[in-house]
């Protein structure tokens, strides 16, 4: 839609350029979001896409994200063989249910600064232990893991002028055994409850519950826990209040569903570890 109350767009091409914050700015990223209802508060945009930063780095030491980089982007990168838990990039890409024209402009950055309960981002960040690299306007820099940034919905821990430069994944993490779980009301809705467990060399295993929550837990088990154990674990975790609750789901519901989904998840991943 057309901001009417916009009366600047800066498009900084290096951290220097970035303008001092003031009342009524607003990072643009992909604009899928922000250019989808009005923000009455708004006159000035600073454009991250203008930055130019490379939107993907794969090392021995994981997998770094700008946070600019596409969600097309991410589904079209080719990762190393050996990190199983590669397919969790492209099942979290498929679970934000855009056409090609959101894909080709969302943001890895966006979805994650935006905070929906269903951002799958979010998901895919916490179940893969994620840290967010986060630019501060004095110039410094500071890390923050996933389940820190994201405190509720469309809330962050971001700081008035604070950029999210990137999300780290660490290599460790990405050669988990995963499985992914996610349920809606319609087949083409948004997630009402999108989970992921993770199991590792050692029999440890996690369960990341988005979506069906205000906001991403991940919950670590030393080994794979009885179903009766789950389900307490959850149950202590959740507390009923923390159950989301709008047109995507009632909270009953994605209480049900949550608990369905993570003995399923369980299920899955209770053969045995990779050697
Ligand atoms: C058809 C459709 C389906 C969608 N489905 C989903 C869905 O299932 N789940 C979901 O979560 N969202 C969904 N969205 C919402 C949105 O498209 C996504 O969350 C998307 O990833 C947002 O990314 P963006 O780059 O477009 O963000 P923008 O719209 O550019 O920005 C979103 C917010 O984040 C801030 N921001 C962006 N980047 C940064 C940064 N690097 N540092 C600091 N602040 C930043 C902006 O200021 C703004 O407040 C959907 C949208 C559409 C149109």
């Amino acid at each position: 839609m057309d901001l009417n109350t916009i009366e600047t767009v800066l498009r900084p091409h290096s951290r220097s350029e970035l303008p001092d914050w003031s009342g009524g700015d607003a990072f643009v990223a992909g604009g899928t979001w922000l250019f989808s209802e009005p923000q009455p508060g708004t006159r000035r945009l600073v454009d991250l896409a203008s930055l130019g930063w490379p939107p993907h780095r794969i090392d021995a030491d994981g997998l770094t994200l700008a946070a600019t980089c596409t969600i097309a982007q991410l589904d079209r990168l080719e990762l190393p063989a050996d990190w199983t838990a590669a397919l969790l990039v492209g099942q979290c890409c498929r679970a934000l249910l855009g056409s090609f024209k959101i894909w080709t402009v969302a943001t890895v950055g966006g979805n994650l600064c935006l905070a929906l309960p269903a951002g799958p981002m979010i998901a895919l960040a916490t179940a893969l232990e994620g840290v967010c690299r986060i630019w501060s306007p004095d110039g410094a820099e500071r890390d923050l893991p996933v389940t820190d940034l994201v405190l509720a919905p469309q809330r962050t821990a971001l700081r008035p002028g604070e950029i999210l430069r990137g999300v780290f994944l660490p290599a460790a993490a990405l050669t988990r055994r995963t499985a992914f779980r996610r349920a809606s009301l319609s087949p083409n809705g948004r997630s009402g409850a999108l989970l992921i467990g993770t199991r590792d060399r050692g029999g440890g295993f996690a369960l990341t519950v988005t979506a069906s929550v205000t906001r991403p837990l991940r919950l670590a088990f030393a080994g794979l826990p009885e179903g009766d154990v789950l389900a307490r674990t959850l149950d202590a975790a959740i507390p009923d209040d923390l159950y989301y609750d709008d047109v995507h789901g009632r909270p009953d519901w994605r209480r049900a569903v949550t608990r369905h989904l993570a003995r399923e998840i369980r299920d899955a991943l209770a053969g045995e570890p990779a050697a």
